[in-house]
């Protein structure tokens, strides 16, 4: 069967899987108010995960990130890792998490399959991981990393957002901690969502300067792998660890767009920042014929467009990244 392709020569190997929309940490430039049900939210079971990751991996599917809202509440995940990893084409199960339930489960979820993890983490001072996130977990969760990156996983990295005035003056701290841990840590540029506009006008940050501190510091940027995610990556001889950004406001972030994404409820969104999402979750009952999903799959690519319209300011449907799966 043909692998999922845009008009724009784009092939698409990799999803992104929402397992849940609900999570208990308050980012302040996320669910600053903590997670709000609105009713009983009725989540993709594990059939329906099964035969949506069936149908994708009919049209091409080799990665998996399960993320959220947080992943790991969801008292499946390990099955749900398991039968994602024995669904034949998926070559890497990967998840995005706060990190809370890392140092209790990370052996358990390997054990099912799972490859590599990356763990939310924005600050390294106890105080201010408390204050970005609402939870005093910050020692607790670096605990965790270092069980992870002991644990055999082909890759740890870390996702920290860059927010001016709140956690943009901790390099050093960074870089001696990055010594001697094989990790990335990734510096994601803030993005502007649908919930957070005043907190974006106040915290947003470019990663220019940063990456130009990381080149007078002697660190130089690793060329690309065919298949690498947006993040530009920066190594130096006397340090383990690398450093990567992420800047979806850069000019050509879009161009090498690789992944879609299906919410929790079994929306297909073709952009982080699109203006519709399609439900696939009729096409995943059990009677549903998977011929029917790869071909409405196929359709939709069709649709994609070249880029997202953030730098309008048009954040297309996305309230907040806990309700797509950031
Ligand atoms: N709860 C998990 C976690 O925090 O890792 C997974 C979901 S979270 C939405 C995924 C990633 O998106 C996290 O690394 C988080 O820091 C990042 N994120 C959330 N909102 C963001 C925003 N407005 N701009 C940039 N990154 C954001
Ligand atoms: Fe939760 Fe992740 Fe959003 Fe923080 S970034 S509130 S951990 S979903």
């Amino acid at each position: 069967m043909a692998v999922l392709a845009d008009r724009y020569g784009r092939n698409f190997p990799y999803l992104r899987l929402s397992l849940l929309e609900a999570c208990n940490f308050r980012c302040t430039y996320c669910l600053p108010d903590g997670y709000q049900a609105n009713g009983k939210p009725r989540w993709l079971t594990r059939d329906e995960i099964g035969r949506l990751l069936h149908g994708f991996a009919a049209v091409g599917l080799r990665k998996l990130r399960l993320t959220g809202g947080e992943p790991s509440l969801r008292t499946d995940l390990t099955d749900i890792i398991a039968a994602a990893a024995a669904t034949p084409g998926i070559e890497t199960v990967a998840m995005t998490t706060n990190g809370i339930l890392l140092r209790r489960h990370i052996e358990r979820w390997r054990d099912a399959g799972l490859n590599a993890v990356n763990v939310s983490l924005d600050s390294l001072d106890p105080q201010r991981f408390h204050a970005i996130t609402g939870h005093d977990r910050g020692l607790d969760i670096l605990a965790g990393i270092d069980l992870a990156l002991a644990s055999g996983l082909r890759a740890v990295k870390l996702n920290a957002v860059l927010l001016r005035g709140l956690n943009d003056n901790e390099m050093p701290a960074w870089r001696e901690y990055l010594r001697d841990r094989r990790t990335t840590l990734r510096f994601i540029e803030l993005m502007q969502t649908g919930d957070n506009r005043d907190y974006f006008q106040r915290h947003h940050l470019r990663s220019d300067a940063l990456e130009q501190s990381l080149l007078d510091d002697g660190w130089s940027l690793v060329p690309r792998a065919v298949d690498a995610g947006p993040a530009r990556e920066y190594a130096h001889p006397d340090y383990l660890g690398r450093i990567g950004i992420i800047a979806p406001y850069s000019r050509d972030f879009c161009a090498g767009c690789n992944r879609l994404r299906v919410t929790a409820t079994g929306d297909l969104r073709l952009c982080l920042f699109g203006d519709f999402g399609i439900s696939l979750r009729p096409l995943l009952q059990s009677d549903a014929d998977i011929g029917e999903l790869t071909s409405v799959l196929h359709s939709q690519l069709g649709l994609k467009k070249a880029g997202h319209g953030l730098h309008e300011g048009n954040t297309g449907i996305t309230p907040h990244l806990a309700s797509i799966g950031g």
